[in-house]
């Protein structure tokens, strides 16, 4: 296991097959020593948790071997690509913590150079114009155990072609008239390598170079050569491009001057359950309304996850944790819970919030006197500190810590029973207030004055202690708790539907009239917090000056009070 620093935060790189290859290169003397490798993500959508990890393998393996990581974004089709996406990618991917220094760059960068080297294929023979449409293009491409057939175009003369994707080039053609394909074998076994297009007509305006291109190169036409140009060493990527590998390599061969040929490693992508991480249906699920939007905290997306509560280290700690395979599986989405409450137990102040109030009063104590009382921040680091919290006559409680016939196992509030205040009296309750439908509205407790801090000094025990706010201090809060997006753990494998029919129809639940304690009324967005007892939360954008909203980031698994399965 290697440490690196970067940015200030630490990256912790396992040892997996893709390191043992890079590192069978560099004892081969490959590349004079060099790791570079790149994230080329389409602007075509948000980033995901899939792509986090594609992120975290290419920085993290550049990190561990002294070498660069490029980004690139992977812009050759103008009709799905915006400039919002190249934003949000680049901001995803600083927030994860990683750098691409200088080294930012755009397939359309090299439209000028990937034109040339369709002349000097043309020139050679190696690639020609065909008209026919794409329908036909396709048909003619036979299966796996039947060879394609040529197309009638393929034997076109240089001088023709070369005309024809001047033509093409200049707008004279419209859109699907032609196109431009590789001459390399109809009859090959890999059907990535009969004749594919290389370039085809858009009259659609790029993102990036406007309208000076009506023709634009296709993705397999465009990313190895830019891999190559950007002297990439480590083209990491997923397992569907395993078969794209020796027409990336025949295009390869065609350009290359020397030994240098960066060396594609493919791995299995991520997948998780109970969530779909295609960028076509999240793209669906966003413009449909069936979520608020990208960063709608229940998404997969690196933003949604990030308004969540979500922390950068959590994601690249379950990007590690989840592994490289070559083998195709489905990651749980329990295990990146698991990382995000184990770094916000680290890191979370804890506070004091009731979702669900339930009124109660102290008969016993001064009304209209208040007091405050000590409560610690983070009990895993001592270097938090404490806080003061009011405590007064008039609290708000959970009202499902309170049972008026409590079964064998319930040990919190009951009637004659006493419990603690977390960090400040015990309490008993003598009696319960109800309206006229019967419902309790309040409860009226006695507290013991030689209790404070939460310790009887003759030594009594109670079986439970639970958290509570000051009613005329605590400020009122938004509080949304999330549940999973789908209902089905393994979306792959309900094809047959849409998958829409899996959303859960109880992800998201708001909770108004929530009370927390004051110490929050000027929390910042995307802090986080963990309220005692019940979870890890943290400030929504959509709070409002003294209306704070909070998003469940996850709940708690092991509560404090003495009581099982609470
Ligand atoms: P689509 O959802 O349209 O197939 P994509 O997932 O291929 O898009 P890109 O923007 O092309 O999206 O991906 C950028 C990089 O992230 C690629 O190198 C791709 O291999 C990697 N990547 C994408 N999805 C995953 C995933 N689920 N797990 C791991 N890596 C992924
Ligand atoms: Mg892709």
């Amino acid at each position: 296991m290697t440490d690196k620093e970067t940015n200030g935060q630490e990256v912790t790189a396992k040892s997996n097959f893709i390191h043992q290859q890079i590192e069978k290169d560099l004892s081969e003397g490959k590349n004079d020593g060099r790791v570079h490798t790149r994230f080329p993500p389409e602007p075509n959508g948000y980033l995901h948790i899939g792509h986090a990890k594609s992120i975290c393998l290419n920085f993290g393996a550049a990190l561990k071997y002294g070498g660069m990581t490029n980004l690139r974004f992977d812009d050759t089709n103008p009709e799905k690509e915006e400039d919002e996406y190249v934003r949000s990618i680049m901001e995803d991917v600083r927030w994860l913590g990683f750098d691409w220094g200088d080294r930012l760059f755009y397939a359309s960068d090299y439209f000028d150079r990937l034109y040339a080297f369709a002349l000097k294929l043309i020139r050679e023979g190696k690639a020609y114009v065909d008209d026919q449409d794409a329908e036909t293009i396709s048909n003619q491409k036979g299966s796996p155990t039947r060879p394609g057939t040529e197309s009638p175009y393929r034997n076109r003369s240089v001088e023709e072609n070369l005309r024809l994707f001047e033509a093409m080039k200049n707008g004279d053609f419209e859109e699907g008239a032609c196109v431009l394909r590789a001459k390399i074998d109809m009859t090959s076994p890999n059907m990535h390598m009969r004749d594919p297009i290389l370039y085809r007509i858009m009259k659609t305006p790029h993102h990036r170079t406007g309208d000076k291109w009506v023709i634009y190169p296709m993705y397999d036409f465009a990313h190895g050569q830019c891999d190559y140009w950007e002297g990439i060493t480590h083209s990491i990527c997923t397992l569907e491009f395993e078969v794209h590998r020796p027409l990336y390599d025949w295009f390869i061969d065609q350009l290359k001057e020397g030994d240098y040929r960066p060396r594609q490693i493919e791995f299995a992508r991520l997948n998780l359950t109970y969530t779909v991480m295609s960028k076509r249906k999240l793209l669906e699920l966003v413009k449909e309304r069936y979520v608020s939007g990208w960063d709608d905290p229940r998404m997969p997306t690196i933003s949604g996850l990030r308004r969540r509560g979500y922390t950068p280290a959590s994601i690249r700690n379950f990007a590690e944790r989840v592994g490289v395979t070559k083998v195709e599986g489905i990651s749980d989405v329990t295990l990146l819970e698991h990382s995000v409450r184990e770094d916000l137990n680290k890191t979370a102040p804890r506070v004091m919030g009731v979702l669900d109030p339930l009124k109660v009063i102290i008969t016993n104590y001064q009304a209209g006197e208040a007091e405050m009382v000590e409560a610690v921040n983070n009990p895993e680091d001592p270097e938090a500190g404490t806080r003061l919290v009011p405590f007064s006559g008039e609290l708000y409680i959970e009202r499902e810590d309170f049972m008026e016939n409590p079964p064998a196992k319930f040990f919190r509030l009951a009637p004659g029973r006493e419990v603690r205040l977390r960090y400040a009296y015990f309490i008993t309750c003598q009696e319960v207030v109800r309206d006229e439908k019967g419902e309790v509205t309040a409860l009226l407790c006695t507290y013991d004055p030689e209790t404070r801090g939460g310790n009887a000094p003759d030594g009594r025990k109670v079986k439970a202690t639970i958290h509570w706010v000051s009613a005329a201090h605590a400020v009122e809060a938004e509080v949304r708790l999330y549940d999973r997006l789908f209902m089905v753990e393994d979306l792959s494998e309900e094809k047959e539907r849409d998958f829409k029919e899996f959303l859960n129809p109880g992800s998201l639940v708001i909770k108004q009239g929530c009370r927390v304690e004051p110490s929050l009324v000027q929390a910042v967005p995307f802090s986080h917090f963990q309220f005692e007892r019940i979870g890890y939360f943290n400030v929504d954008p959509d709070s409002t000056p003294g209306k704070p909203v909070f998003n469940r980031t996850v709940a708690l698994k092991d509560a404090w009070t003495k009581e099982k399965g609470k």
